[in-house]
């Protein structure tokens, strides 16, 4: 199976990050071993991962072929959360996934990413400690945008598994931000 990609710009992506060493391949392989469909959507701002409908929805400003950088590292950091598999989000999860968008842009030499993300790379996703100050850098990230201050505000530290990462979970961290895009999962494409 392949991921389900039909974007020029994505399948680009898609094709550079699996050039980037094992933890590239690796990120790919975990989307093409799914099907996983990878879209843009007007209503993401950055990326976003829902692991419920096997789907990663990309910001369509990184279609701009000079944010081709942020593109791969975005959707590297979207990968992981595919990778990790799990239906509820956390901060942990999160943490891992922005690590991998670390070593993407440092694999890309990808200047402006490698200062973006790099305060993660400090970070030990096993601590508590290290995963509230990873809460800061993600809520710094998100700037002004509400529904993303509100659900990484709300999202527990550590990775809730086993019969806590479920459906009902799921859809409560969702509804709790508001997200208006849920509107997006009944698009086609
Ligand atoms: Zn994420």
């Amino acid at each position: 199976m392949a991921a389900k990609i039909s974007s020029p710009a994505l399948r680009e992506a898609r094709h550079r990050i699996a050039q980037l060493g094992t933890l590239g391949a690796d990120l790919v392989a975990a989307i093409d071993r799914r099907g996983t469909r990878v879209i843009f959507s007007s209503l993401i701002s950055g990326g976003f991962t829902l692991n419920v409908i096997n789907t990663i929805f990309m910001d369509p400003h990184l279609q701009d072929p000079q944010q081709a950088d942020l593109l791969a590292c975005t959707l590297a950091h979207e990968c992981s959360h595919v990778q990790q598999g799990y239906l509820v989000d956390s901060v942990q999860q999160e943490l891992i996934a922005y690590q991998t968008g670390a070593k993407i842009a440092d694999a890309l030499n990808y200047a402006y990413g490698k200062q973006l993300f790099a305060p993660f790379l400090a970070l030990d996703p096993t601590r508590e400690q290290d995963l509230e100050t990873a809460r800061q850098h993600i809520l710094a990230l998100a700037g002004g945008s509400v529904p993303t201050r509100t659900i990484y505000s709300s999202l527990p530290l550590f990775q809730p598994t086993g019969a806590a990462d479920n459906l009902v979970a799921a859809l409560r961290q969702l509804s709790a931000a508001g997200l208006a895009g849920l509107q997006a999962l009944r698009r086609p494409g």
